[in-house]
């Protein structure tokens, strides 16, 4: 588990202006990482780092050889198209290049003049994913989540008796994951209304959004050599936002018994920028349990993921339809609400041998909070479906429409300690085909 140093400080200021500005998400003691280039042009993506307004955009930084020695190295990998290389270093290495980032971009720093030929407003970028993500797991760790979908999909069974026990998950598609900026066509299948004695093929009329963290391994393990829960966070490299857009009416009819299938794998979004999960540290919460719960078998359970295993970083879901000029809140939720944390997500995962690889992407699965109006899903929010919800300006939905935009942020903030923002994860359902 990260500990705090000098990169965490309060008190330090940039040399760029703008990430001195109250409510910036990219201070100096954030520094996440990204792939990217200038919008509308045929330049390679390459990797680079925000910084208030604008990225360090790293290829620049390796060409003009602002840093010798093991960080030139570390700049030179992070400055790839995709960070794989850079994430499979492992936590002392991405510790070094945040150490010597954060010195370089202080308020008087020797590097400023070289370095702000490097930079590039936000405004002028586009993004691709940040790795090439071999494989994707999708879990299931809001209990509020599962107990309030259960009680939907199964009235008199809402929450199985594995979900205390197991970290539930499922192995989800990698192919179809894009990044903020995705449009895509609203799905068709097989729909089956409870009611009806047969499925129909059409598309999608249930078609809903999934609030969630995404968890960016960084070293993988070998097959066959499980990550104890004391290891597990020195192979997270970061996190960032996930929509893992869901087919609620294809899902309701395929998903048993073998779990959702075509029902998730048409699109899933994630946010641009992976915040580190050093950054993260000021922001590390406890992680407990019920005492009328089981407690987590001895494989999930230590000290270090007891004491600060969660996250406290504050979700938030916006709409914006064709009629709406501004975006406005369906809800927000807190990650520290899970039922399981990230290393036991990582543990559980690896316990059987199972190998994770650099860029391997988990979904923290839909997080709602315990209140009904902290739900992370229409599917919840709707209640089903049954009872529609009324957006400012008089609008109303059970599941979202062609042409509406989900936007889901995230941020870390308390007195104290710095700022730490997402930015953003924003995608369109188009018509269907
Ligand atoms: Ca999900």
């Amino acid at each position: 588990m990260h500990t705090l140093n000098e990169t965490h400080d309060l008190a330090l200021t940039s040399w760029v202006d703008s990430a001195n500005r109250p409510g910036c998400d990219f201070p100096i003691q954030n520094l996440p990482f990204a792939s990217v280039r200038r919008r509308g042009s045929d330049e390679s993506f390459r990797g680079a780092v925000a910084i208030g307004d604008v990225a360090l955009d790293l290829a620049a930084v390796r060409d003009a050889q602002v840093f010798g020695g093991e960080i030139a190295e570390l700049v030179a990998l992070a400055a790839q198209p995709k960070l794989n290389g850079f994430m499979a270093k492992g936590a002392a290495a991405w510790s070094s290049l945040r150490l010597a980032l954060s010195r370089a971009l202080r308020s008087n720093s020797v590097e400023q003049g070289a370095l702000e030929a490097c930079l590039i407003p936000l405004a002028e970028l586009e993004y691709d994913l940040a790795m090439n993500i071999g494989d994707y797991t999708d879990f299931y760790t809001s209990i509020h989540h599962a107990t309030a979908v259960g009680s939907l999909f199964r009235p008199d069974n809402p929450l199985l008796p594995n979900y205390k026990w197991v970290p539930i998950g499922y192995h989800g598609r990698a192919s179809s994951i894009g990044v903020s900026g995705q449009a895509f066509h609203r799905p068709k299948g097989q729909l089956k209304a409870p009611d009806a004695t047969e499925p129909s093929f059409g598309p999608c009329k249930r078609l809903d959004y999934e609030l969630e963290v995404g968890i960016v391994i960084g070293q993988g393990n070998a097959l066959g050599e499980p990550i104890s829960i004391e290891q597990a966070e020195q192979h997270v490299f970061g996190l960032c936002l996930l929509n893992d857009w869901s087919a609620r009416d294809i899902q309701a009819w395929e998903y048993q018994p073998l779990g959702p299938f075509l029902s998730k794998s048409f699109a899933s979004t994630l946010s641009p920028w992976i915040v580190t999960l050093e950054a993260l540290a000021p922001y590390r919460a406890a992680f407990t349990r019920p005492e009328s719960d089981p407690q987590p078998l001895p494989y999930l359970t230590a000290e270090a993921n007891s004491a600060g295993g969660a996250v406290d970083m504050q979700l938030e879901c916006l709409i914006q339809t064709p009629a709406m000029a501004e975006p406005v809140r369906l809800s927000r939720s807190n990650f520290r609400d899970s039922y399981w944390t990230i290393a036991q997500m990582v543990t559980h995962h690896t316990v059987n041998g199972c190998n994770l690889q650099a860029g391997d992407l988990f979904g923290s699965g839909t997080q709602s909070g315990p209140n009904h109006e902290e739900a992370g899903s229409l599917l919840e929010l709707s209640r089903g479906g049954k009872t529609p919800i009324t957006l400012a300006g008089g609008e109303t939905r059970t599941f979202l429409e062609d042409g509406d935009t989900i936007i889901m942020k995230a941020v870390c903030e308390k007195p104290g300690a710095p700022r730490i923002g997402f930015g953003e994860v924003r995608s369109t359902v188009l018509p269907a085909r």
